[in-house]
């Protein structure tokens, strides 16, 4: 049967794949006790649903011929899993000690699992704490009488499919780890606009819907779906005629592509001449190619702490020199700016260690990004000197996050000297006269603006973060994601404020927030008198034909005339205008 789910659409562009449910069973498991004499009866049920799993494995296998790669090995990795005894012999061991289901005795035990994966330094390994969980939601879905026929029926079908991640959600660490497969979409039940889940969808390009609230329970693994990024609706089982048409869309994005990849080389210049410097974020190494395919003319955001997500330990110095050489090399002279850690919040280090803890009902308030660089002296040490070290390969520019006091500024400096000063000690090269500076991300940051200009040497406003703390809403919250407005007059008012501080001074001043990366908003960033862009390497090339077309001396005064409306209808009106 076919039907249509509605989400928020973060990250644009069409697919059409086959679906892959990957989430924590736990959400759907209760926890019973069982008189003794149930006991034998479960196991025996646990044993038919593992025997059943195994058949229905055995049967996909068949038919996937012509599937995907990608789908054959994962088959092979969980028929694996199933041969073991840590996930056929361990849950009825606990079902027989613990007296209770065989649902709950399951997903104790791949809890355990994903734990001991999780600590694996070979990211590979580390990954398939991912196969453990899916293989484990099979089992539970035949227990539950849910069986996931629908894949062996349809994996048939699948030749040249791409597959499309289905989630209840999935976390930034989550995200990055499927950075290697080839996914052709990801679809979740939870998340917002400008959760990190939805800028990694971004900044892999591929189509995004988040926010569908049970789309992973409607859904099975193996159906059709199309993902349409753009409008945030996943049809699924569609017919033949919306398919046909879809694809017909497909191709005429696929074109446009093409037409925009004829501007890789030309200047990012304003019609009245204006040069505007176009940046990439990137999270991790490997993705210099797509900033240098899209035509970027440096790194404007290098969001390091990706570097530490999916593993059990830190990345130590010399690793992590060795990471931000390879960018800094890898870009051949063009500027590089590593930001320093932006963990904690959704980007939690070490979810396990912490999750005993107090509960930390605001974590987006919490000790989070150079907070917590100051609070863990040693670690933040071991970054500075790798980046130090680093800035002799090319020009690397230092960028803090999530400041809002001056002492904080005051002592990332000093903590930055110390760096240098251990370096000079150890005879080690690096620039001494690297910059550093400051994210706008908290209006505080925004509003006292002048402590950073007498402080830093550039500034990066943040508007994901600076969106979220000025209008209090968590940026991965579904539920008030229809409240992140960038055009809130608020919003204007910090964005302008921060741009036009920084001019007067001469200071250098970009947006590295998901706003710098949307074409309808760039006229007004021009307008507002922004000259550094950074964002997606996959929106540099539709950013930057916007500017082709775009005349600042005749847009400003429009810009200027709108800052003075509170209204919102008003601003959208003439933001319309503007765009027209
Ligand atoms: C921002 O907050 O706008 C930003 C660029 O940083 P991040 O999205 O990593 O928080
Ligand atoms: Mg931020």
């Amino acid at each position: 049967m076919s039907f249509t789910l509605h989400g928020l659409g973060v990250s644009a562009g069409i697919a059409i794949g086959r679906a892959m449910l990957m989430s924590h069973a736990t959400l759907e498991v209760s926890h019973l006790t069982l008189a003794p004499r149930q006991v034998d009866k479960e196991i025996a049920r646990f044993d038919a649903a593992i025997l059943a799993v195994k058949k229905e494995l055995a049967a996909m296998k068949e038919n996937t011929e012509h599937a995907p790669a990608e789908l054959a090995a994962f088959i092979d990795v969980h028929a694996m899993f199933l041969e073991d005894s840590e996930l056929t012999d361990k849950p009825r061991e606990i079902i027989r000690e613990r007296r209770c289901n065989a649902e709950w005795a399951l997903v104790q035990q791949m809890e355990h699992l994903v734990h001991q994966f999780e600590q694996f330094d070979d990211p590979y390994l580390r990954e398939r704490k991912f196969d453990v969980v899916q293989v484990v939601e099979r089992v539970i879905k035949e227990l539950l009488g849910h069986p996931a026929r629908a894949t062996a029926k349809a994996s048939k079908q699948t030749r040249e499919e791409a597959l499309i991640v289905v989630a209840h959600d999935l976390s930034p660490a989550d995200t990055i780890a499927f950075k290697d497969h080839r996914f052709a979409a990801f679809i979740t039940d939870v998340g917002g606009a400008t959760s990190h889940t939805a800028i990694l969808a971004r900044s892999m390009a591929i189509p995004a819907v988040l926010g569908l609230e049970n789309g992973r329970a409607l859904i099975r693994d193996g159906e059709q779906l199309i993902v349409d990024g753009m409008r945030g609706v996943v049809i699924v089982n569609p017919d033949p005629r919306v398919l046909e048409e879809y694809r017909l869309r497909m191709e005429q994005i696929e074109l446009e592509k093409t037409k925009l990849r004829q501007l890789k080389d030309s200047p990012a210049q304003t019609l009245d001449g204006v040069d505007i410097a176009l940046h990439a974020n990137i999270e991790l190494p490997g993705d210099i190619r797509d900033a240098l395919d899209g035509g970027a003319e440096g790194i404007g955001l290098f969001r390091t702490e990706f570097l530490f997500l999916n593993r059990g330990d830190m990345p130590d110095e010399q690793e992590q020199y060795e990471a931000y050489k390879k960018v800094v090399k890898g870009m051949g002279g063009r500027p590089v700016t590593i930001r320093t850690f932006d963990l904690g919040a959704d980007k939690d280090l070490n979810p396990e260690a912490t999750a005993g803890d107090r509960v930390k009902t605001n974590p987006a308030l919490g000790r989070r990004a150079i907070r917590l660089s100051l609070a863990e002296p040693k670690m933040f040490q071991i970054q500075l000197r790798a980046i130090l070290r680093a800035s002799r390969h090319g020009p690397i520019k230092l960028l803090i996050p999530m400041l809002a006091h001056a002492h904080e500024i005051d002592q990332t400096l000093a903590a930055i000297e110390q760096a240098k000063s251990s370096l000079r000690g150890e005879k080690i090269a690096f620039d001494e006269n690297i910059q550093v500076g400051g994210m706008i991300e908290i209006p505080a940051a925004a509003l006292a603006v002048g402590i950073f200009l007498r402080r830093l040497d550039f500034l990066s406003i943040g508007t994901n973060d600076l969106i979220q703390y000025t209008l209090a809403i968590d940026r991965s919250d579904e539920q008030v994601a229809a409240l992140y407005d960038p055009l809130h007059p608020a919003v204007l008012m910090l964005l302008a404020h921060t741009i036009a501080s920084a001019e007067k001074v001469g200071i250098p001043v970009s947006v590295c927030g998901e706003t710098a990366g949307d074409p309808k908003l760039t006229r007004l960033l021009l307008g507002m008198g922004l000259r550094i862009f950074s964002m997606h390497p996959s929106q540099v090339l539709k950013v930057k034909s916007r500017i082709l077309k775009s005349d600042i001396s005749e847009l400003a005064p429009n810009v200027r005339k709108m800052l003075r409306l509170d209204e919102p209808a008003k601003l959208r009106e003439a933001l319309e205008k503007l765009n027209s």
